[in-house]
């Protein structure tokens, strides 16, 4: 597996795969052809169902700058995956092509190139094996990050928990009307102010920080832009509730990031790929992994947690109004924060179990029912919520 820093990538909303992804694209494809004379950027799949929605064209334009160009939205070609671009270019008078693939989180491929062996970092790829080698270790699931990725990751880890809390600081103080054509008011300074409860506070944080990311603010995908409220509302609450010092915080959130890299490395992160499990089903998973790190639980009891969290988001759709990351998405954010300190309550109530159901075994079932779940429920907006709404400004 891969780095945690894939999985916590700090930029700005609101969707990693459809503004953060693309962009790495057309990066990378100036990084390898220069200074095109004429660029075309066609999106297929859900990049062209919810690009607008979601300003993959404005991000990819912003990127371009002065290179004259033009996006394409081909929402009739099917493609093997569902966020595709192909970007064509003319680089002295000849033909420059390549075809990426943006696979959730702000992760791009692109096509025809194997995947960079030197970037994997853990040796393992399930959390039994992980947890065997702890065992045999005698280490802590945050003692296995740092084992592999060095005590170098907690300064990045120092700035994740940092760059969320700004997002939260920011978005509680933060008014007025979200971008985009549905008018929806924002409402996290409000809640907060009307809350009278710790929970009640930690519904407001999750929307402070999805409304900074539907106004395309600096967010940390966790693992997607589109589920960033999920763990900052947990790590403030949990912050709130208990004595915790900052590298409880880190090393909590070094258990959560490989919790997603795990998800992200066996199924999914992406809504368009398996629907909105793969997203907040992933972040709730995450959240419930990081509170019951920090409540000193074990290795087992914290595989519990994120089990329970993921099992119960399986066959969560993606249908977001408009294509906007912001009906259901704000919502289900809070949502998934409460489902995450629940599941960390019914694991301690459950441990020990019988291990009947594995973490490992709710990964591979969430990949299989996001294959199941028709194109409607991922990241289209064609089908659900979606529905309901038809936007007459596009
Ligand atoms: S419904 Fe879920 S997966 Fe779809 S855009 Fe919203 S947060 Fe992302």
């Amino acid at each position: 597996m891969e780095s945690i820093r894939e999985i916590y990538k700090i930029g700005n909303g609101p969707s990693s795969s459809h503004t953060m992804g693309p962009k790495r694209a057309v990066e990378n494809f100036l990084h390898l052809y220069g200074t095109p004379e004429h660029v075309t950027v066609t999106l297929y799949g859900s990049l062209a169902m919810t690009g607008k929605g979601h300003l993959t064209d404005y991000i990819v334009s912003r990127t371009l700058g002065d290179i004259p160009h033009e996006v394409v939205f081909d929402r009739e070609t099917h493609t093997d995956h569902p966020n595709t671009m192909r970007i064509v270019a003319t680089v002295d008078d000849k033909t420059v092509e390549e075809t990426y693939v943006s696979i959730g989180g702000g992760s791009i491929v692109r096509k025809g190139t194997v995947p960079d062996v030197a970037k994997q970092v853990y040796p393992h790829n399930t959390l039994d094996e992980i947890k065997a080698f702890c065992d045999a270790e005698g280490l802590d699931l945050s003692g296995y990050v740092y084992y592999f990725e060095g005590e170098n990751i907690r300064d990045y880890l120092r700035l994740v928990a940092a760059t969320m809390e700004s997002a939260v600081h920011r978005g509680l103080r933060t008014q007025g009307k979200l971008p985009g054509a549905l008018k929806i008011d924002r409402k996290a300074s409000r809640m907060y102010r009307a809350a009278e409860t710790p929970r009640a506070k930690m519904y407001a944080y999750a929307y402070a920080v999805s409304e900074e990311n539907a106004s395309g603010q600096t967010i940390v995908c966790a693992p997607t832009c589109g589920s960033s409220g999920v763990l900052p509302a947990v790590v403030r609450y949990s912050q709130e509730q208990f004595d915790l010092s900052d590298e409880t915080v880190e090393d909590g959130l070094a258990v959560a990031g490989l919790i997603g890299n795990l998800v992200k490395t066996n199924a999914s992160i992406s809504g368009a790929e398996a629907g909105c499990q793969a997203e907040v089903g992933t972040a709730c998973a995450m959240a419930a992994a990081y509170f019951a790190y920090v409540r000193g639980m074990s290795n087992r009891h914290i595989e519990q947690a994120a089990e329970i969290a993921l099992e119960h988001h399986l066959g969560l759709t993606c249908d977001p109004i408009y294509g906007y990351v912001q009906i259901p998405c704000i919502e289900r954010n809070a949502v998934a924060a409460m489902r995450a300190v629940d599941a960390y309550d019914l694991a301690e109530l459950l441990m020990p179990d019988d291990e009947k159901i594995t973490f490992d075994m709710v990964c591979h079932t969430m990949l299989e029912t996001g294959k199941d779940l028709t194109s409607l429920y991922r990241e289209t907006a064609k089908g659900g919520l979606a529905k309901l709404y038809r936007n007459d400004e596009e």
